[in-house]
């Protein structure tokens, strides 16, 4: 049977069955059918089985995104309640003799290119969502290839995708999911950040076709070595059954420690081990395994899977909760950075040729600084309400993307306004907000020197820093494999990075995947990195393997790793130290 050789990209084994997740539009052709009544029943079932599924999403999306995600799925369901939405659909059918996905096709679009007519944004932006429930009835009408969902799997399932977008998370339910694998993507792109996230091991950069697979087989996924093996021999599974076994109970062991300090075998260094979240419920997680503190929390997911910009309101309220939940620990805020694989219409990102390179993060600045204006608004009212509350709230702001000095001397007077602003007016406001942007663009490094008297902290995006520094899209599967931040050109401007900020009295921390990768820690100790920022999930691991070195030891893997030409040979050497 199969077995496809992928890219590690969140530890673990998962045995279990396969699902498909198509994300793909459903196609039709349209006929004339000849038993109208059949089919009308057919439609009527389908429709029946997208309401059931937007109940569950709505329920789900209350419990982990808020009453305004909800909402969005509500109002879904509320269209399939139409009467003459489903009137037209049924002259269609019966009368008309029409099959069913051209029937849904043609009615819903109809609503849709009424609505698109509309001037106001509020309407244009219900056409779309009358798409995806055309687009949801047409799947349910699908049979075989969809009688299995995210939504409604009976038993947890391995899901395979061709690729995974940051705004499918909605749709996955943890406790439904064993394990990703998806085709596509790299270890750092937003699918592979999402598994490691839901604490679920995860392969990318699968081969596999989508469709040689079927939903319901057995199969299994081991995180740490990139192994997809579809329909294996009973000898593989029994193996397979023993590795998870030893994971399960060095995790354990792991997961007992969580909570501790992770300080340097001769006590010399005490590293501060963080989480990277990308909403509330990811916080919990962080908490729960032994975060000290959030190094970066991607707000990206808050304007994602929506139609409209998020108010003041809302965001503050977003905000709130995390700030409420992580208490006295530092909480770094990354302002909006829409990644090179993510859209957000109604922002104006259009689709570019060259994305990663493109009008994002803190680009956006010189048309819409309003964005800005608004968030930085959002996080001093939500730290206030928190501070008033009597919660002790630690706020850090940091800025995505930064190329040039100009951008962090115009983002603060954006800043200075925002918060002269709301003391005008009154409101209570956190005293000391430590300010700092993300190194992430070659430029940042190679400039640290100039840009550490503007700022608080650094935070070292490697994922963007090895992309731009290697010139590899870090989401193309066919040179990602190439991406290695291990490349010495990659470890020199971290170092250089580091020595200039220490140079200035600015702490330093790391919050691209490097900071979660077990090989990396005497790598990053030796580099004086102080704050180790991760997916929560590796955080016992880490913090576990940073108790096993002394800081002389690092000191000499670090200076070593520094001398090396390629990454191959960094990596080689990393893993004959490893403990
Ligand atoms: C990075 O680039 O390393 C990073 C942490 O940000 P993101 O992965 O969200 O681009
Ligand atoms: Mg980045």
């Amino acid at each position: 049977m199969p077995r496809y050789q992928g890219l590690p990209a969140s530890p673990g084994i998962a045995i279990g069955p396969t699902l498909i997740y198509r994300t793909q539009k459903v196609t039709f052709t349209e006929q004339r059918v000849d038993d109208p009544r059949a089919e009308w029943q057919h439609l009527q079932q389908a429709i029946q089985k997208a309401h059931t599924q937007l109940i569950a999403l709505e329920q789900r999306a209350r419990k982990m995104a808020g009453d305004e995600e909800a909402a969005i799925f509500e109002a879904h369901r509320l269209f399939l309640d139409d009467e003459e939405l489903l009137a037209k659909l049924r002259s269609m059918v019966l009368e008309d003799r029409l099959n069913a996905k051209a029937a849904v096709h043609h009615a819903f679009e109809q609503y849709a290119e009424a609505l698109l007519s509309l001037e106001e944004e509020y309407f244009r932006a219900r056409a779309q969502d009358l798409r995806d429930v055309a687009q949801r009835v047409m799947k349910c009408l699908d049979g075989e290839a969809e009688e299995l969902s995210v939504e409604n799997t009976p038993e947890p399932v391995i899901l395979v995708a061709e690729d995974l977008t940051p705004s499918d998370t909605m749709r996955f339910d943890r406790e439904q999911i064993l394990g990703i694998v998806t085709a596509r993507g790299g270890p750092t792109s937003h699918s592979a950040i999402l598994a490691r996230a839901m604490g679920v091991p995860a392969v990318v950069s699968a081969p596999f076709d989508l469709n040689d697979i079927r939903s319901g087989t057995l199969a299994i996924l081991n995180g740490n070595s990139g192994l997809f093996n579809v329909g294996p021999t009973l000898h593989e599974l029994e193996v397979a059954r023993r590795e998870k076994e030893e994971w399960d109970v060095r995790r354990q062991q792991e997961l007992s420690q969580a909570q501790l300090p992770a300080v340097t075998r001769d006590g010399a260094f005490r590293a501060e081990v963080v989480a990277n979240i990308g909403s509330v419920e990811d916080a919990e997680l962080a908490i729960q395994y032994g975060a000290e503190g959030i190094g970066l929390f991607r707000t990206e997911f808050l304007y994602l899977q929506r139609t409209t910009m998020p108010t003041l309101a809302e965001q503050v309220r977003a905000y709130r909760r995390v700030f409420e939940r992580m208490g006295e620990r530092p909480v770094v805020v990354r302002t909006l950075d829409i990644g090179g694989d993510k859209e957000v219409p109604y922002l104006g990102t259009e689709k570019e040729p060259n994305p990663f390179l493109g009008w994002r993060a803190i680009r956006m600045i010189r048309e819409r600084p309003d964005v800005l204006e608004n968030q930085f608004s959002a996080l001093l009212q939500a730290a206030g309400q928190a501070i008033a509350a009597g919660v002790e709230c630690d706020l850090r702001i940091m800025l995505p993307m930064v190329s040039s000095v100009a951008e962090v001397e115009r983002a603060r007077e954006i800043y200075e306004k925002a918060r002269a602003d709301l003391e005008a007016e009154g409101n209570p406001l956190p005293q000391q907000v430590q300010f700092g942007i993300m190194v992430e663009v070659p430029s940042a490094a190679i400039l640290a020197d100039h840009f550490a008297p503007l700022v608080d902290f650094f935070s070292i995006g490697t994922n963007d820093l090895t992309q731009y520094t290697l010139a590899i899209d870090r989401t193309n599967e066919r040179v990602s494999v190439l991406a290695s931040p291990y490349h010495p050109a990659v470890l020199r401007l971290i170092e250089m990075t580091i020595r200039a900020a220490h140079a200035q009295g600015k702490w330093v921390g790391l919050c691209g995947e490097l900071a979660g990768d077990p090989l990396a820690v005497p790598l990053l100790i030796g580099l004086h990195l102080d704050e180790f920022s991760m997916a929560p999930s590796s955080i016992p691991t880490i913090k576990e393997l940073i108790r096993r070195w002394t800081v002389a030891e690092c000191k000499e893997v670090a200076k070593k790793c520094l001398e090396f030409s390629t990454a191959a040979q960094v990596i080689g050497y990393l893993k004959e130290k490893a403990r």
